[in-house]
């Protein structure tokens, strides 16, 4: 997807460590923080919001989270994390490229 900040990460035309990565999803840090360790699991296929679910997307969205599942403690995470997918402009979404943020290395406060 043309000017979407995460596809380009994904290509690699904006330089980005990925601290996992495979043929369906990358990790990376996000560049501001919200809690001591704040990852962004990114699907390498764009598409916006959960309500554009379809059985493909199913299947790569399950791949994510089984991956973190098997992936947390190796960032950091093993102690316990949150997991958010931030939705449309009530939901705060910034970036049109769905995507799971995972926080955690401390305590983290209620919200
Ligand atoms: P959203 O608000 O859409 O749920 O989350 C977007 C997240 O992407 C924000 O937490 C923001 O800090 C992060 N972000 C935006 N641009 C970049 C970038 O170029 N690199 C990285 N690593 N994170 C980014
Ligand atoms: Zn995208």
């Amino acid at each position: 997807m043309e000017n979407c900040i995460f596809c380009k990460i994904v290509a690699g035309d904006i330089p980005s460590p990925r601290l996992y990565e495979d043929d369906k999803m990358i990790v990376i840090r996000d560049i501001e923080p919200k809690a001591k360790l704040h990852y962004l699991c990114i699907p390498k296929t764009h598409f916006a919001l959960l309500s554009e679910m379809d059985g493909e997307r199913a299947e790569l969205l399950k791949h994510c989270f089984e991956r973190i599942a098997e992936i947390h403690s190796s960032l950091g995470l093993e102690e316990g994390y949150r997991v958010i997918i931030n939705q449309g402009e009530n939901g705060g979404q910034t970036v049109p490229h769905l995507h799971i943020h995972l926080l955690g290395g401390e305590p983290l406060k209620d919200f």
